[in-house]
């Protein structure tokens, strides 16, 4: 293994080996194998080739930040036989957020998870881009819970370090554990639930939207009101109505970590595949589980809207006809929403037009009451 060694020349060079990734695998993943199959360490391999000091590839997040000259210089090393934007978490942009890399890049994102019995199951193992999505807790292939750390030591996991410069990324850095050796971690037959509701969320996530009654709202804005819920619930001990539901002992007694920002990452992801489990039955039978919920618990709507930076407008209507706000004026869409709205329409290349905007805010853009169709000019 070649490690801290200066080959300026290498700049200039093209990878020697270009491995093809995986399905659904990682940037980081497949940098740490390309590192591999060149023998060299993968700190000194982005150091030596990309010009990165030793560990700043992997310690700035490239999976999300790296940026278009960078992605470009890696296609030209790769004999642009790689699609490097795909491998991102980027990728995600529109879907679980708005603008990944603009806003909050890592709240819908966890360090490395794993799952054991994939590892053991590939041929050359590697890391998917999925396992670090926050809402990814349990395999779907193996129904199976992901590992957060490495199963031994309990250190989070860092592929790109090698245990005393010896063992590869199929091992844990810190205690050499290798980590498909990890147990298969079961769910109890009491949780499997919370399976079903993983996939729903991942329905969302590719589908871009959930249908909520009548109503198409876009993935991300569905998103956006998930650390309000989560706070409703962990913080607010709100939970009559849910507190019925099987996986409620999941949150019950979940042990609750100094982490203010997003709200669900206070727990382990075990309670989370609870808490969103909850969050999605919340909005099953749309509108009347959310209408138990909200009145089970004598919520208003300051306190189910309160501190959400940005209140997607279907949440507050909904909330609004559940639990009414006193307001003297008819209800509207401000121009800025709407410009803001345009700008979002253009940069995922839709038509600004009366049809997106209904869709995007759930409410009519035709109707001559609202005033709405004035701020299409
Ligand atoms: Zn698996
Ligand atoms: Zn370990």
């Amino acid at each position: 293994m070649i490690k801290k060694i200066k080959f300026p020349e290498l700049k200039n060079e093209n990878f020697t080996i270009v491995p093809i990734p995986f399905a659904d695998e990682l940037l980081s993943s497949w940098i740490v194998r390309t590192a591999y199959a060149h023998k060299t360490h993968p700190h000194t391999f982005v150091n030596q080739y990309l010009n990165y000091r030793p560990y700043s590839f992997f310690l700035t997040e490239s999976d999300i930040t790296l940026d278009k000259t960078m992605i470009k210089i890696i296609e030209e090393k790769s004999h642009h036989k790689i699609d490097v934007h795909s491998l991102m978490l980027t990728t995600y942009s529109g879907f679980l957020q708005e603008n990944i890399y603009e806003n909050n890049p890592t709240i819908f994102f966890t360090h490395q998870k794993y799952c054991s019995v994939c590892l053991r199951e590939d041929k050359v193992p590697y890391f998917r881009k999925t396992w670090r999505v926050v809402f990814y807790n349990i395999c779907h292939t193996h129904q199976c819970r992901l590992y957060e750390y490495c199963p031994s030591c309990k250190t989070n996991l860092d592929i790109s370090k090698m245990y005393e410069n010896e063992l590869p990324y199929t091992h844990c850095h810190h205690c050499g554990f290798e980590l498909k050796k990890g147990r298969k971690l079961p769910i109890h037959k009491k949780y499997i639930s919370s399976l079903e509701y993983q996939n729903k969320i991942f329905r969302v996530i590719h589908d871009g939207y959930i249908q909520l009654g009548e109503t198409s709202i876009y993935s991300f804005l569905f998103f956006e009101i998930f650390s309000k819920l989560s706070k409703l619930i962990l913080l607010n001990k709100k939970h009559v109505f849910i507190n019925k539901h099987p996986l409620f002992s999941l949150i019950k007694n979940a042990k609750q970590q100094n982490v203010n920002h997003p709200i669900f990452k206070k727990i382990d992801a075990k309670a989370q595949s609870g808490l969103f489990g909850l969050i999605i039955y919340i909005f099953d039978d749309f509108p009347h589980n959310l209408e138990s919920y909200i009145l089970q618990n004598k919520l208003t709507y300051y306190n189910m809207t309160t501190k959400v930076p940005y209140i997607p407008f279907w949440y507050e209507t909904t909330v609004n006809a559940i639990s009414p706000q006193y307001l003297p004026h008819s209800m509207m869409v401000t121009k800025e929403e709407v410009e803001y709205a345009k700008q979002y329409l253009m940069s995922i290349g839709k038509a600004i037009n009366k049809v997106n905007l209904t869709l995007l805010f759930g409410c009519n853009f035709y109707s001559k009451d609202n005033n709405l169709h004035f701020y299409l000019n």
